[in-house]
């Protein structure tokens, strides 16, 4: 863990040695995580032991169904200690500064005394299979800091997967005593709309000195912030900031208000000189008295936790459907009869679904 400075995999072009390749070394991490009982684990999570939780985290990562049911009933026991947290979703571009920003950001908040976990949810990262191998040189003070955790994204096919192994360990972590969850994300494809779904504060990073445009940012990510950080606001590059923080606030306010009633800001920071990080903080302060004393906190935790209720079920489908060697053989028979003309597609989905499994 403490090897893995940043929760986003983004070194490309690094393998694992031969002796220790991904699988065997995911093999070796299973092995141990199976040993502890179900009560071991809830025990030492409670008492905020950051092996357990390591360990329990994968165990929610395996695709193995005997951990996978070990992994839920470890959950399950942990939900009543979950909650207790503000969630903070994270994005940008890479290059913008997330890791510096983060990490001065979270040691902020640990002088403070919080507590405060780092997960990731970046679906390019399956190509490296949970490789442990990093930049060493990015969020190495908080690495250290034994009030904080940083996990990396875990690996997966499908974002949607990745998703909800994230969504399983912000209730670990909450468990284990960790007030404040962030959840790092690239800003580049759909990843911070599922980000979005499971934080209470969503926050996108951009850089000073290219506030025209929008700096190919999607429009629907601009509306999904709450905050927009101008990041390398440096001592010399101020005027940028102020550009920048200026553009960003005119398209801000070209959104109706949202259910929230929050009017969305926009601070300017330094990460690399730690200036205005103070600021972000009092802002999400604000924000979340606000909206815990309007109700919407919870409301929206309510709402989110009843999409996550019927995205798991859909998956669940799917991945029953999918994975049933039955529907696999009948599947490729109907492509096959489909390549020769003799069905049509809406007919042979039909059968399918209509078989009797
Ligand atoms: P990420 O890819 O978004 O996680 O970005 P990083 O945190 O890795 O930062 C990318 C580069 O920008 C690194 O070289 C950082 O040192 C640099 N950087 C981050 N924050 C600032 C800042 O506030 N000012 C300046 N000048 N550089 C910064």
């Amino acid at each position: 863990m403490a090897k893995n400075p940043s929760a986003l995999h983004e070194i490309p072009g690094v393998s694992q040695p031969k002796t220790m390749n991904s699988l065997s070394a995911a093999k070796i991490k299973q092995f141990r995580a199976t040993k502890n009982s179900v009560d071991e684990f809830v025990e030492n999570i409670f008492k905020g032991n950051i092996p357990f939780l390591s360990k329990a985290i994968t165990l929610v990562e395996s695709t193995h169904p005997k951990h996978q049911e070990k992994a839920n009933e470890i959950i399950e026991r942990c939900l009543p200690l979950a909650n207790n947290s503000v969630r903070i979703g994270i994005t940008g571009v890479p290059g913008v500064g997330k890791s510096t920003f983060i990490e001065v950001f979270g040691k902020q908040l640990t002088s403070q005394g919080k507590k405060v976990a780092v997960l990731a949810v970046d679906p390019s990262s399956s190509v490296n299979k949970g490789s442990i191998l990093g930049d060493k040189t990015r969020m190495e003070q908080l690495v250290t800091d034994k009030n904080a955790f940083i996990r990396p994204s875990p690996a997966g096919t499908s974002l949607g997967g990745v998703a909800q192994k994230t969504r399983e360990s912000i209730i670990l972590c909450e468990a284990a005593g960790f007030d404040t969850i962030i959840i790092e994300t690239v800003g580049v494809g759909q990843s911070e709309t599922v980000v979005h779904s499971m934080v209470d504060f969503f926050l996108l990073l951009q850089l000073a000195g290219a506030g025209d445009e929008l700096q190919g940012i999607k429009r629907g990510i601009i509306e999904m912030a709450d905050a927009i950080v101008i990041n390398k606001a440096d001592k010399g590059n101020e005027r940028n900031a102020k550009i920048a923080q200026a553009a960003f606030d005119r398209a801000l306010h070209l959104y109706p208000l949202k259910d929230s009633k929050w009017q969305p800001k926009v601070l300017t920071t330094s990460a690399i000189e730690n200036s205005g990080i103070t600021q972000v903080d009092a802002m999400i302060q604000e924000y979340i008295l606000m909206v815990k004393s309007s109700g919407f906190f919870q409301q929206k935790r309510n709402e989110q936790n009843k999409f996550w209720l019927l995205s798991t079920i859909e998956q669940q489908l799917k991945d029953s459907f999918y994975q049933n060697p039955k529907v696999q053989k009948a599947l490729s028979e109907e492509i096959h009869q489909l390549e020769n003309g003799k069905t049509s597609p809406f007919l042979a989905a039909k059968r399918l679904l209509g078989r009797e499994l």
